[in-house]
This record gives structure tokens, C-alpha cells and sequence, in this order.
């Protein structure tokens, strides 16, 4: 009897051992075994791989085991629960674009879930094949589409502006999924009046981390809903997203307005987002241009004005480019022309330095897609690493801002400054439940260092500046949140997401409790 106890114990003792020594590669080897339809869409092809293997940042390389290429949601789900099925599940890093910057959509080992493959082969969860955009008008000229998670903003726009819609939030580069923007929060100069893309969401179709379908909205499964609005892919895969439309806009005044002073305009700023919708600017944006920067953007000047830009720069070290645009249409020209004129005058620009623009909102909503075609590819800047640093500032620090990192760490430097941008947004247009953190203040700054390594300059030196940053706000006091954050360690992410911490991890539980997806993110690895 008693050895028979102890015979049994010993087995069980194997069985946990047999399990606790299984390495990735007998995980994979497992995933070799998986149901021939599955099996047949992994890619190890060396060059699929090296793709997987990078991002936008080209600073963090991780090569997957394999990559996943799913021809339909069913193929989705049937991943996410084979890997669930196996002792030691494998990683599931979903990849949209790729355009993150720091390793998001990779994993070392487990599977790149290669979401744009999907593209040319949609089809729901019953098989029934449906378009990529399914376009949608209730009786009362209410408007929204049914977009894959996979698809670029892009794409959608030209299928709604076909049918004179657009989607109320858009993202300043439109290359760029649904699914990969609504797992951050995209953002824009009109995030102030209709708030980020995840604040313009109003149903989702999302396969867990236990591999199970949910469509889900703020009246049902609310909880998943809310979690995986800029829930950095933790929680599941956006298969599809409902997404609001209203009128698309014909044409707009575009004005550059310039500053010497940061007080004046970022008070100026503040103005213009505090104004009643009626009057209120539709986007406002910020530019900060250095005198440090080697190539500052000044496409937005004619090449007359250019040089006396460029001399105001020299002059001052520092300016600051305040973007206001208003929208108008056929009938409203004149009117709005004048409306454009009295929002001005209250503001406190160099007289000088004011320059105008009429643009087709076409052309305004793809500007920085032009930039890439015309200056930054042609000059060698856009395949190149991205040491990118995004943070949200809260307004009554802004000014501190400015002076400890733009004139005290960025201007001081020996390195050439990317694009920086710098404008407010309103805490009352986020959604406390989504997953997306910001401070804690009413009104607080995008502020964007979209730089890139040219080849002076060398990756290191602008990661130590990043740093360095940080480091001074944290000094400071200023409670700063990063945005597209990466590379952090676990407990640098639990200070992040602060109060929400305790809800993200039992999101985490519920949804993916074995830790299967985006484990780029680097929060529970
Ligand atoms: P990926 O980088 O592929 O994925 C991002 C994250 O989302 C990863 O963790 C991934 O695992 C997860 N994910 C991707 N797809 C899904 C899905 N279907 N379901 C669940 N999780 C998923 N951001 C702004 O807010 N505003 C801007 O104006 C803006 N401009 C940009 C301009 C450029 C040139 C670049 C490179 C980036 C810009 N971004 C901007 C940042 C952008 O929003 C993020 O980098 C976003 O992650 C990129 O989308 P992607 O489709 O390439 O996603």
C-alpha cells in the first residue's frame, strides 16, 4: 500500500518535471503538430522571418519561431486556442503594420501573428465571406462602418470619402491599422474635439487569449470593450471595429502661425481649445523648430519665406509653429474666411509670421504620408531607426516642459533633433474605463520627439537623451505618461498604468490568463 503511494507520487513528480523542462523549442515542436490546416499557415521562410524579426523603430530585433498567416478569423482563433492547449503555450505577438517602435509587435521564439494577410482573404467568424469595409446609414443620417482590424485607416478613408464620410478621428499618418491604433489610442490636433480613435469606437469583434469570439460594445461585454481600448494587445485581436462617420469636410484654411515666446503659445493653444465648437478651431497642432535640428520641416513655407524662417530660427534658437485649421465647404467660404480672421486676432503670433493656406481636406489628412514620399524617402529618412520618445505632459507643467527639456537637454545637445509637436488635448474626451493612461489634469500636451538617426548621429546618444528626459521629469515632479511606450521593465509598467494597474492585470487574468499575446509589450513576460 505505502509503496504504491509512493510509486504514484514518484509518477506525478515526472509528469511536473516532464512538464516544468519543456523548453520553447519542444513548444514548437508541438506547433508543428498542429491540425494540418494550422500547420500549413506558419511561414518559417527566412525572409517572412526577418520581417517579423523588426519594426518602424529598427532599434529592438527578435525573431519569431514562425509567422502565422491567417486567411480567416476562424484561422485566428484556432491559434490562439491551439497554443492555449499545449502545457507550455507559445507567444502570439499580433502585427499590424509593424510601425511601432520599440519591439511591440514581436516575440523571440513564439509566433508573429501577421494580421494584414489578412487582408485579401476576409471572412467572419461563420465563414460567410464579407468585405474589408461594410459601410452603414440608420434613417436619421447616422453613419459608421464595419472595418477588419487589419486594414489601414487609409483604405478605409478612400472607400468612405467615396460616399462623402469620414471617420470623426484619424491619426496624422494613415498608414497605420485599426486594430494596431485602437490597441494605443490615436491621437491627432483634432483629439481635442472628438477625442482619440478609441474614444470613436462603438463595437469591436475581438478573439481573446483563450481563443474564444466576442463581439463586444459599451452595452455588451463592456469589460473587454473597455480593455482593449488601448490595451496595447494584452487582452485579444481586433477582428473587426465599428467605427462612427460623419460629413467629410471639402476644403480648409490651414495657418502656421509663429512664436518666440512658448508662454504666449502654448496660453494661445489653450484658448483655442477652450472655444465652443462652433467657433473653436478643428485641429490644433504645434511644432517646435530648433536651431539644432539639421533638416527642420519648413515644407509647410513657401521657398520665398523660407529663408527669413529659417533666420528667425538662428535668432532665437527656438520657435514655435501654432497649426490651426477650420473646415469649410461650398457654401460656407466667406463665412468661415472671416470666422478664421476673428480667432486670430485674439491670438499673439509674430504679425509677421503668419502664413495661410487653402487645402482639399485630402490633401490635409495625407500630409504626412506626401512627407514621406517626397522629402523623407528621397533623402534616406524613413528606413531608419526611430528613437522615438511620445509623452503625455500635464498642462500646468508645460511650461517647466519647455524649459528643462526642449531649451534645457534638447537644444543643448550635439544631436540633430527629429519632428517635435507640442499640443493640448482634453482629459473629458477619454473614457476612464478604456485601458489608455493620461495624466491626471484637464487639459494636458501630446508632446511627439519623432526623431531619426541619420548617419552623424548614432542611436545610443538619442536613447541616453530620451533618458535623460525622463529622468528631468521625474525630478521635476512632472507627472508625465509615456505614449507607445516600450522597453520598460515590469515594475516601470506598473508606475505607468499607477491606479489602473490593479484593473489591467485582472483584465489580463480574465482574457489571456496564459500570457499568450503581444508579449513585445514586455508587461508580464
Ligand atoms: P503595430 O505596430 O503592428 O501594433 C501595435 C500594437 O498593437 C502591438 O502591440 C500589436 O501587438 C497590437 N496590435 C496590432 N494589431 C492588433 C489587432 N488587430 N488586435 C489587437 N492588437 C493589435 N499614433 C498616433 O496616435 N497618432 C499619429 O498621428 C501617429 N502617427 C504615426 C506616424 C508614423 C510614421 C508611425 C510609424 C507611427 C505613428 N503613430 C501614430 C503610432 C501608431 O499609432 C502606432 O505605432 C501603431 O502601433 C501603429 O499601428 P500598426 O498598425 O503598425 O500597429
Amino acid at each position: 500500500m505505502a509503496s504504491n503511494v509512493v510509486f504514484s507520487n514518484i509518477v506525478v513528480v515526472l509528469w511536473l518535471c516532464s512538464i516544468l523542462v519543456m523548453t520553447p523549442a519542444e513548444s514548437r515542436r508541438r506547433a508543428l503538430e498542429a491540425p494540418q490546416e494550422l500547420a500549413q499557415k506558419f511561414s518559417r521562410n527566412p525572409e517572412t522571418l526577418s520581417l517579423a524579426s523588426t519594426d518602424y523603430g529598427h532599434i529592438v530585433y527578435k525573431t519569431p519561431w514562425a509567422v502565422f498567416e491567417p486567411s480567416s478569423i476562424v484561422d485566428i482563433a484556432t491559434l490562439i486556442s491551439f497554443s492555449n492547449s499545449l502545457p507550455i503555450p507559445f507567444t502570439i505577438a499580433t502585427r499590424g503594420r509593424g510601425h511601432s517602435v520599440l519591439g511591440q509587435t514581436m516575440t523571440r521564439d513564439g509566433v508573429v501573428l501577421n494580421m494584414t494577410h489578412l487582408n485579401d482573404h476576409f471572412t467572419d467568424i461563420n465563414n460567410a465571406s464579407v468585405s474589408a469595409f461594410s459601410i452603414t446609414c440608420l434613417p436619421l443620417g447616422f453613419c459608421y462602418a464595419d472595418a477588419g482590424g487589419e486594414q489601414l485607416w487609409t483604405d478605409l478613408l478612400s472607400v468612405t470619402l467615396k460616399l462623402g464620410l469620414t471617420p470623426h478621428a484619424l491619426t496624422n499618418y494613415l498608414y497605420l491599422t485599426i486594430g494596431g491604433t485602437i490597441s494605443n489610442a490615436g491621437i491627432s490636433g483634432r483629439t481635442f474635439r472628438v477625442g482619440p480613435q478609441i474614444s470613436n469606437v462603438l463595437e469591436l469583434d475581438v478573439i481573446t487569449g483563450k481563443g474564444e469570439f466576442v463581439t463586444c460594445s459599451p452595452l455588451i461585454n463592456s469589460e473587454l470593450f473597455y480593455a482593449v481600448l488601448g490595451g496595447l494587445g494584452q487582452f485579444g485581436v481586433i477582428t473587426r471595429a465599428r467605427i462612427p462617420l460623419g460629413p467629410a469636410p471639402k476644403r480648409l484654411f490651414w495657418l502656421h502661425l509663429l512664436y518666440t515666446n512658448f508662454t504666449t503659445f502654448s496660453r494661445d493653444q489653450e484658448y483655442l481649445i477652450s472655444l465652443n465648437d462652433t467657433i473653436a478651431p478643428d485641429f490644433v497642432d504645434g511644432q517646435v523648430l530648433l536651431s539644432n535640428q539639421d533638416q527642420p520641416d519648413l515644407s509647410s513655407y513657401s521657398t520665398s519665406d523660407q529663408p527669413r524662417v529659417t533666420s528667425l530660427i538662428k535668432q532665437y534658437g527656438i520657435v514655435y509653429v501654432l497649426e490651426l485649421v477650420k473646415y469649410y465647404d461650398n457654401n460656407s467660404q466667406s463665412r468661415v474666411e472671416q470666422e478664421v480672421e476673428n480667432l486670430v486676432k485674439g491670438l499673439n503670433f509674430l504679425p509677421k509670421f503668419r502664413f495661410k493656406k487653402n487645402a482639399s481636406y485630402e490633401e490635409f489628412i495625407d500630409r504626412v504620408h506626401a512627407a514621406e514620399l517626397y522629402a523623407l524617402r528621397p533623402r534616406g529618412l524613413w528606413d531608419v531607426p526611430h528613437p522615438w520618445l511620445n509623452m503625455f505632459v500635464p498642462s500646468s507643467r508645460i511650461v517647466d516642459f519647455n524649459e528643462g527639456v526642449f531649451k534645457g537637454i534638447i537644444l543643448k545637445q550635439n544631436i540633430s533633433p527629429g519632428t517635435c509637436l507640442v499640443y493640448p488635448m482634453k482629459r473629458n474626451k477619454w473614457d476612464g474605463r478604456m485601458s489608455a493612461v493620461i495624466p491626471d489634469e484637464d487639459v494636458f500636451y501630446s508632446v511627439n520627439l519623432f526623431h531619426y538617426v541619420s548617419a552623424s548621429y548614432n542611436v545610443k546618444d538619442y536613447e541616453a537623451q530620451n533618458q535623460k528626459i525622463l529622468e528631468f521629469c521625474k525630478d521635476a515632479g512632472i507627472k508625465i505618461k509615456e505614449y507607445l511606450a516600450g522597453n520598460k521593465t515590469h515594475q516601470q509598467w506598473v508606475e505607468h498604468f499607477g491606479s489602473k494597474w490593479k484593473l489591467f492585470e485582472e483584465r489580463k487574468l480574465e482574457f489571456d490568463p496564459k500570457r499568450i499575446l503581444s508579449p513585445g509589450q514586455g508587461i508580464f513576460q
